[in-house]
């Protein structure tokens, strides 16, 4: 069997079960992460018959002492072999049970490409590549897209729309990239020059984004996944914004994403770092058409 503990990542916990590395697998839960772990263990039913899952709620990450007393009960009745996942979640949280195992086999995800390792000192290391797809690491957390634009997710009643989903398949990393208003309408250029109405509603209508990519973060967690507000931005909006969620412009001369902290203005364009200085490479302007 296999153990693991359930961590903000969706990629860990998915790649461990496709790769089929061990048909029994445990996976550990904080209080914090119950709701996700219900969703995963309903999901794991449907999609993975066959691989026998349990979860496990562990005392949260807060009560160090106590982890350590329930990795030692339960390692200490385990006869058979068990392997440890050393990638999902919180170190502090698999170490104690890495440490009362008594063979020492662990497993890792590695990226780049995505592959699991399955490590059992002193035989050689064994390689399993592993291939993710956004619908299934959507899945597993409760969500699908539900359109043909792949801008709309949807859970149930809940519908999301204007945020595209992407997965970098080599790094195994999630990005969630809403648009702001004045981007969304192609009037980014009209940010100082406003009308209070129109001021209120880009403020409202940005606002519906914000929220739309907090509510994501409930079920893939602030540090599982990217989340992103791409385009202009007016205050309060821009100020008030969750620290998690990355504020990116296009940079007006090559048309790269920029991080709002990065981007340097010149003329009232927005300049990346290298088109700022002229450090670019390649030609950065683009050609008339
Ligand atoms: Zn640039």
């Amino acid at each position: 069997m296999v153990i693991s503990t359930m961590g903000d990542s969706v990629a860990p916990s998915l790649s461990l079960l496709v790769s089929n590395v061990s048909t029994n697998i445990t996976f550990f839960y904080t209080s914090e992460n119950k709701k996700k772990s219900e969703i995963l263990q309903a999901y794991c039913q449907k999609r993975f018959p066959e691989t026998e899952v349990d979860f496990l709620e562990i005392p949260s990450i807060a009560m160090p002492s106590k982890i350590v007393k329930y990795a030692k009960e339960f390692m200490s009745d385990k006869n058979e072999k068990v392997g440890v996942f050393l990638t999902s979640g919180a170190k502090q949280t698999i170490f104690p049970f890495l440490i009362n195992s008594t063979t020492t086999t662990t497993v890792s995800l590695i990226h780049s490409p995505l592959r699991i390792v399955v490590a059992q000192y002193p035989l050689p290391s064994e390689t399993v590549s592993v291939e993710l797809f956004l619908q299934d690491l959507l899945a597993s957390r409760g969500w699908e897209i539900s359109d043909e634009d792949g801008k709309t997710l949807k859970r149930g009643d809940l519908d999301i729309s204007g945020i595209s989903t992407i997965f970098d398949k080599e790094r195994g990393l999630l990005s969630f990239t809403g648009e702001s208003y004045l981007l969304k309408t192609g009037n980014e250029d009209k940010i100082h020059s406003l009308s209070p109405v129109e001021k209120n509603k880009i403020k409202d209508r940005d606002q519906i984004t914000i929220s739309n990519l907090t509510l994501l973060s409930e079920f893939f967690g602030r540090n599982g996944a990217n989340y992103v507000i791409k385009g202009a931005l007016r205050s309060p909006n821009r100020s008030v914004l969750p620290h998690f969620i990355q504020h990116m412009l296009n940079c007006d001369a090559c048309g790269d994403l920029v991080a709002n902290e990065d981007a340097m203005m010149a003329n009232g364009m927005t300049r990346c770092p290298k088109c700022y200085d002229g450090s670019h490479e390649e030609p950065y302007y683009k050609e008339e058409e």
